[in-house]
């Protein structure tokens, strides 16, 4: 993400009959960056991934549901009953940090692999012991057997997982610590059987329905719903196509965006109230981004009343309000009769839905990132504190204290990960690569 967001403001300045510019800006949670520039008028199409993105969750609801659901699955596997105790804890975790399955500590790490900060279980190490475990602090990212990398949204239960998990066991009596795992009797219980075990009961919380069923019972709970969702879709609709490309199942989807477009309530000054189809020229469900971005899968049309599959491969054209599953990015640009540069994909995901569809198929890509509205705020709120700051380490402080207080400004907006990260940093003698 670069800093373009600044100049928004300038760009609609530049607009005959705009008046004072200031009058425009944006406040910081509302702005958009960018790291290459987008001429907006030539994208013919926009194509839009559904969780985290049309369907924001809310959060922390929605994560401490999902968090219950683990620890009842670990439990239902043979867990001790005592992490049932455990409740999910929002300021713990960050997205972006990786779980060392050899050692069990969850790291954040620049994006060469230089370590930054690290914790085992809920306490964060320090400088000796760090390198003890990691010489030079240093990690090979692309070892991937051993350092997994919690990047998404729906991550966030699992790293706070392996946290308590690490924690728990540590703790207690009951165990041996090893380095590599915990010793109970003759039984040993590795990092990587324990990252095994989370990882099924995440798959097991998505794909048996248990996360979904319980989301849906309770919608207003769990899934933001907001007015302006309709209008944006039906005025991009008005300047070019517009699709839906979900991971989620039909069923879902259904349910979730009926919920989302379902305003009949508020009475929206007498406008008929529209199918959330309608809003959509393709409408793809199942998809399995990353997949969907290469060979993808079968295309399959969806019999919208039972929510079933019709047989065999669809060759048709495109048919309005229908609903498919599958397929691929390729069978998208053919259905809608766009190219890859035409089309403005917005997603959450910036490996399944940013990276591949940019890298593979040259789509333009807007990123969601919710975690940037409030490291902005905190930016905003503390900018009196870091000009100050600035200006006295200027004038006054040696050089290394200048370079500590220069640094603070990046580090203070994230928790606790931030934090340890700028007290580690602080604790260099030399400046952070
Ligand atoms: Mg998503």
């Amino acid at each position: 993400m670069g800093s373009e967001g600044e100049r928004g403001p300038a760009v609609a300045a530049a607009a005959p009959g705009q008046g004072d510019p200031r009058a425009l800006r944006r406040d910081c949670q509302h702005r958009i960056f960018v790291n290459r520039s987008l001429a907006l008028e030539k994208i013919k199409c926009f194509g839009f991934d559904m969780d985290y993105t049309l369907a924001v969750y809310k959060s922390p609801a929605y994560e401490a549901l999902a968090f219950e659901l683990l620890l009842e699955c670990l439990v239902s596997i043979g867990y001790p009953q005592e992490i049932l105790g455990y409740r999910y804890d929002p300021a713990f975790p960050t997205r972006g940090l990786v779980f060392d399955t050899l050692l069990g500590n969850l790291l954040k790490v620049d994006s060469h692999g230089n370590l930054l900060v690290c914790a085992h279980g809920l306490r964060f190490l320090k400088g000796p012991e760090i390198l003890h475990h990691y010489p030079n602090k240093f990690i090979q990212r692309d070892d991937t057997k051993r350092f997994h990398i919690l990047n998404t949204l729906f991550n966030l239960t699992e790293t706070y997982l392996y946290a308590c998990l690490v924690d728990f066991f540590s703790n207690c009596s009951r165990y041996v610590n090893c380095d590599t795992g915990y010793k109970h009797g003759n039984l040993f219980m590795s990092f990587r059987s324990m990252f095994q075990d989370v990882r099924e009961a995440m798959d097991h919380v998505h794909l048996s329905g248990c996360l979904k069923e319980k989301t849906l019972e309770n919608l207003e709970k769990y899934v933001v719903k907001d007015p302006r969702v309709p209008l944006l879709l039906s005025r991009m609709k008005e300047v070019g196509k517009v699709f839906l490309a979900t991971n989620s199942d039909y069923s879902y989807t259904d349910a979730i965006m009926s919920y989302l477009f379902d305003f009949s309530s508020k009475d929206e000054a007498g406008s008929p109230q529209r199918p959330w189809r309608s809003y959509f020229d393709l409408i793809v469900v199942d998809t399995r981004k990353p997949l969907f971005f290469a060979e993808g899968t079968v295309l399959r049309q969806v019999n919208t009343d039972t929510g079933n599959l019709r047989m065999g491969t669809y060759t048709g054209p495109l048919q309005h309000c229908a609903v498919y599953s599958g397929g691929s990015s390729d069978l998208v640009c053919d259905l809608l009769g766009v190219k890859g540069k035409d089309i403005l994909y917005v997603g959450d995901h910036i490996f399944g839905d940013i990276l591949k569809s940019k890298k593979r198929q040259g789509w333009r890509t807007f990123l969601v990132v919710p975690e940037l509205a409030r490291e902005l705020q905190v930016w905003t709120e503390k900018s009196g504190t870091w000009t100050a700051a600035a200006a006295s380490a200027r004038t006054s402080a040696p050089s290394s204290i200048r370079s500590r207080k220069s640094r603070t400004r990046w580090t203070c907006a994230t928790g606790r990960w931030a934090a340890s990260s700028a007290a580690a940093r602080a604790r260099r003698s030399s400046p952070a690569s």
